[in-house]
């Protein structure tokens, strides 16, 4: 594996320590969840990973390692607890693992923070372990949570979904996902198990405990990945990532180059 600049894991310490503050650090938030027949369980954590080492190349900014474990899966979003391999943490334990890499990262000096998130369910754990960070910690640092796909436009939205859009709850391993598999990482998308066939079936839009059996698809894909192709996923990726830039930009105006 080649040495890549932007990851802060293959830095030596002089390099970090030279780099502080002078550039952003992007932490990636993922989830282990079942990502249907034709996906791995990774797919929350190396979307934003990826995002992150695209837009550390149009903007001065280190990749942290990814936290890959996330807040517990919801039916509605992720297919829920009950598929074999979703492995997820409780609310708590998010926001204690971002609190503490905030506070950590600020306490060496490193005052801009994105914590780049790929999985729903962790919105609200992870920035509250940024506001307990600043709140009970006393980290001097300026955090900004960013979902990748709110920053999806409308005119990608009707360029991908001419059909019409389900929301992004529904869009789970489905088109939007599949297709920046595709272009970050063919070789983990499993093109022949892809369901062609199955048919869009909302889950409810309320919860319920215990979870209940056979909410979502068997499957475990929440709208359809019928279309996903590498150059819809090279799209998504190139604005996707341009969104990012703008946001570093405007929030952290100093660093830019
Ligand atoms: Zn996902
Ligand atoms: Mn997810």
């Amino acid at each position: 594996m080649p040495r890549d600049q932007r990851r802060l894991d293959h830095l030596t310490w002089p390099e970090f320590k030279e780099r502080v503050n002078r550039t952003a650090v992007i932490v990636p938030l993922g989830a282990v969840e079942q990502h249907g027949y034709h996906l791995p369980l990774g797919v929350d954590g190396q979307l934003p990973f990826h995002l992150a080492l695209e837009a550390a190349s149009r903007f001065p900014a280190m990749v942290a390692p990814p936290v890959w474990y996330g807040y517990k899966s919801q039916p509605r979003s992720g297919g829920g607890g009950r598929f074999p391999g979703t492995i997820s943490l409780d609310g708590g334990t998010l926001t204690d693992i971002a609190r503490d890499l905030i506070a950590d990262l600020a306490r060496q000096g490193q005052n801009a923070i994105v914590l780049l998130n790929g999985h729903m369910e962790n919105t609200a754990f992870s920035g509250e372990g940024a506001d307990l960070a600043l709140r009970d910690r006393g980290a001097q640092a300026k955090v900004v949570l960013i979902n990748w796909w709110e920053h999806v436009g409308p005119d990608v939205i009707d360029r991908l979904f001419p059909e019409g859009f389900p929301g992004w709850e529904a869009e789970h391993a489905s088109l939007t996902e599949t297709s920046l598999m595709a272009h970050f990482l063919p070789d983990l998308v499993l093109q022949d198990r892809l369901q062609q066939d199955e048919e869009f079936r909302p889950v409810p839009a309320y919860s319920v405990w215990p979870e209940p059996i056979g909410l979502v698809p068997e499957s475990g894909v929440l709208y359809q990945a019928t279309g996903a192709s590498a150059a819809k996923g090279a799209l998504l990726a190139d604005h996707i990532a341009g969104e990012i830039v703008s946001i570093l930009r405007a929030e952290f105006p100093d660093l830019a180059d």
